[in-house]
């Protein structure tokens, strides 16, 4: 931890929070502490630090909104780079054929770009009203609802690699999956998306209809990372598990929902090691059930193999 600690700060001259616990920078609102904390707030700041970390061998690790993780109790021994709320300038449009263009940085949360380009009058991402999280994170995780997905509207995107050297990647160049961009070692640094030309009021009507689809389908007063499992090829992960009678499955503070089998929430006190028992009592019942092996989509960290 001192040489941790002596190391970051020959590279970093921002502020850093030490040994803060992860359940405060992730929505689940569990994990231990990460051993240091920071945020840049520009491009050049977080390229700089980048090339620190990689120079002294020091672990670390982006996070942005927080809302697809799920940290150890035992905390990630690292430098987390929190990228979700800082280095969130937006801007644009810029007409490009039939598209209008917007450019935006990783640390802009994605609720604030769907009600700017709402605003606007652009539209293309009301299928992402109510996913929390940041923009970087949302490109990461290819996030999606309701037929849409980040994908389809990324035109390039800024990334910088281990090296700490930056690069523009076109669309094309991104293998996006299902919840998933395919750059596992890269850091979003911004990205480029195509909207086209609607109406405001029909744009902000398709946002708020959808996001009362969600209230009424999900667990939203509870603390949770959304979706826990992946849905398998053509079938719905949360079906699997409400036909498995895991609705309302307890493990000390982690709960299967009443409302939405799929999520994971936190009804109270959960350690990290509840959701990660519950997680396995689950895989364990669905596997047995209907011979299905489900994946986590939120990414797990902190745990030894
Ligand atoms: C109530 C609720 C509802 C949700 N609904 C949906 C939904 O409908 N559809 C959906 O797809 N998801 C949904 N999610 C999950 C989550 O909101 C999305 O996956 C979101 O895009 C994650 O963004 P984030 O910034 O919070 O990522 P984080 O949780 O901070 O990070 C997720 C992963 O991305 C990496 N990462 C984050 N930022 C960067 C970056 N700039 N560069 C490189 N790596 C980075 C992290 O290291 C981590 O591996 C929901 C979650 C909640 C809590």
């Amino acid at each position: 931890m001192t040489e941790l600690r002596a190391k970051l700060t020959s590279i970093w001259e921002g502020d850093v929070l030490w040994e803060r616990p992860m359940a405060e920078y992730s929505t689940i609102r569990v994990g231990g502490p990460a051993a240091a904390l920071v945020e840049p707030a520009s491009l050049a700041e977080l390229l700089r630090l980048v090339r620190g970390l990689r120079q002294h061998g020091l672990p670390w690790l982006v996070v942005g909104g927080g809302s697809n993780i799920l940290v150890a109790d035992q905390g990630f021994a690292g430098v987390v780079v929190l990228l979700g709320r800082a280095l969130a300038t937006i801007s644009g449009p810029v007409a490009a054929g039939d598209g209008q263009l917007v450019t935006v940085e990783a640390g802009c949360s994605l609720a604030k770009l769907v009600a700017w380009g709402a605003e606007r009058g652009l539209s293309g991402l009301e299928f992402a009203a109510g996913i929390p999280g940041s923009v970087g994170g949302a490109v990461v995780m290819n996030a999606g609802a309701w037929g849409g997905e980040m994908a389809e509207r990324i035109v390039a995107v800024t990334v910088i690699d281990r090296q700490g050297e930056s690069a523009d990647l076109a669309r094309e160049a991104i293998p996006f999956g299902y919840r998933s961009w395919g750059l596992g070692d890269h850091i979003v640094a911004s990205a480029t998306l195509a909207f086209t030309r609607g109406e405001r009021q029909a744009i902000e009507a398709t946002c708020r209809e959808l996001a009362r689809r969600r209230r009424e389908t999900q667990p939203l007063g509870l603390p949770s990372a959304g979706s826990f499992f992946k849905n398998p090829p053509g079938l719905a992960a949360g079906r699997l598990i409400e036909q498995a009678n895991l609705k309302g499955q307890r493990i000390g503070g982690a709960m299967v929902s009443e409302k939405h089998a799929n999520f994971l929430v936190n009804v109270g006190g959960a350690t990290a090691r509840d959701f990660l028992d519950l997680m396995r009592l689950v895989q364990e019942r669905v596997a047995q059930a209907y011979g299905v092996q489900l994946e986590p989509e939120v990414r797990i960290i902190g745990v030894p193999e």
